[in-house]
């Protein structure tokens, strides 16, 4: 640890000078070739895909960079998965499995399709679905199984894999917080039906919104496009006015595509430093008595960190509460966030599930039993005891790791007078 950070300093919120003043690394990177590219297409006169290149070429760079026989660039990734449950013919009735630890858009896809979200529980020593109850959840109704790659690191995608081949169930990879992270060195995205990406602003790749379907499955694909397309696909191109399915339009713009190019050639260096940072932080965080970091699975072989998660135990800290431990940790000069609130017991699904479409379409007796059968108890404790830093913070040098290292131990060394303190 850097010998400049001196442990025994009255931590910041008690008047001491805070551990860091220098911001960490902003996000967005970006410089010249980004503008020219923007310009460059403003110049072109060509703004979307149906008479520019850019979005082809992305889509092209993306599958290779990937590994995927198929890219389709979205509006952004809630589009993507509200493309993939669609080229899967997810239904009214039918149900999908996903974790309850993920963005509310996950579930937000389901409901909008009409079927009903069973939620898995999370596994709190990884923050990904427990793949040990993923098998309990099926039933003869379940269309699709969605797992999250939640903040970069990836779920246990051979026993997620190998018990929905079984059932012959379709996994949708939701890899939006996940962009080049590997499961036995291949890229997550790849290894289900189809994965889905979003480039959001917060995330790891951006174009300030975006999203994009990954698969190896051509007929797939050409679903998916038609969706994205009003229902026009591939083939319906030129013809007048004549569908054959339904549709929206979830198209991507040229402008977005020629940003995510510039972008795209920044990611693999952007994706090594968080790699390798993260390792580091794990090394010194795992040291401190009360800081649990996310575990990867063994299989896990690119964590692409695109939050830093760990649980915080109180007990080691003289009972400090998270709030107050999060409030600490912020005036030491490192933002750090607690993270989601469960999703499977917010008021929106209640009222969703309550209302006169699900009542008509669902029998009574699933909706009852809904709420207890997609009960998650260890997500629920995740829930208060998580800590979440942002990709963002990875991206400096090594000693940034070591300032928050140093601003957790000197909380916890003077944990008793910050809860007193509170408690004043
Ligand atoms: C960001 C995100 C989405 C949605 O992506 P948008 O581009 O914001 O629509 C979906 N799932 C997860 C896990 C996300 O983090």
């Amino acid at each position: 640890m850097a010998a400049a950070f001196r442990l025994d300093d009255r931590p910041a919120l008690l008047g001491g000078a805070p551990v860091r003043r220098d911001p960490f690394p902003s996000w967005p990177v970006f410089g010249e070739p980004e503008e020219q590219a923007l310009v460059g297409t403003l110049r072109s006169g060509r703004w979307y895909r149906g008479n520019g290149e850019n979005v082809r070429r992305f889509e092209e760079a993306y599958a290779r960079a990937t590994g995927a026989r198929r890219c389709l660039a979205t509006c952004n990734g809630t589009s993507a998965l509200f493309v993939c449950l669609n080229a899967l013919d997810v239904q009214p009735g039918d149900e999908v499995i996903i974790p309850p630890y993920t963005f509310i858009a996950t579930v937000n896809v389901v409901l909008r399709q009409f079927a009903l979200p069973v939620f898995v529980d999370t596994d709190p020593e990884t923050f990904q679905m427990d793949a040990s109850k993923l098998e309990a959840a099926i039933t003869e109704r379940t269309r699709a199984i969605m797992p999250v790659h939640l903040g970069g690191n990836v779920c246990d995608m051979d026993r997620i894999l190998a018990i929905a081949r079984a059932r012959n169930i379709p996994v949708i990879e939701d890899a939006c917080q996940a962009h080049m992270a590997e499961w036995k060195n291949r890229k997550v995205g790849t290894l289900g039906a189809a994965g889905c990406f979003s480039f959001q602003a917060s995330k790891n790749l951006n174009s300030g919104e975006g999203g994009a379907v990954l698969t190896d499955d051509d007929s797939l694909y050409e679903r998916a496009y038609a969706f994205h397309n009003n229902g026009s696909g591939l083939k319906a191109i030129g013809t007048n006015f004549v569908y054959a399915s339904t549709g929206h339009n979830l198209r991507l713009t040229e402008f977005q595509a020629a940003l995510l190019l510039q972008q795209m050639s920044r990611l693999d260096a952007q994706v090594r430093t968080r790699a390798a940072n993260g390792a580091y932080l794990t090394s010194l965080l795992g040291q401190i008595p009360g800081i649990r970091p996310a575990r990867q699975y063994a299989g896990c072989t690119l964590n692409a960190y695109h939050l830093y998660m760990f649980r915080y135990d109180p007990a080691e800290f003289s009972g400090l509460s998270r709030e107050l431990f999060l409030k600490a940790l912020r005036a030491e000069g490192i933002p750090a966030a607690g993270g989601y609130s469960p999703l499977n017991t917010q008021p929106f699904l209640k009222n969703t599930l309550g209302s006169r479409g699900y009542r008509r379409i669902f029998p009574e007796k699933i909706l009852k039993e809904w709420p207890e059968r997609t009960a998650c108890p260890a997500n629920d404790r995740l829930c208060t005891e998580a800590v979440w830093l942002t990709q963002n913070m990875l991206l400096g040098p090594r000693s940034d790791m070591d300032s928050i290292a140093v601003a957790i131990e000197r909380i916890r060394r003077h944990a008793a007078d910050l809860a007193r303190q509170a408690s004043a």
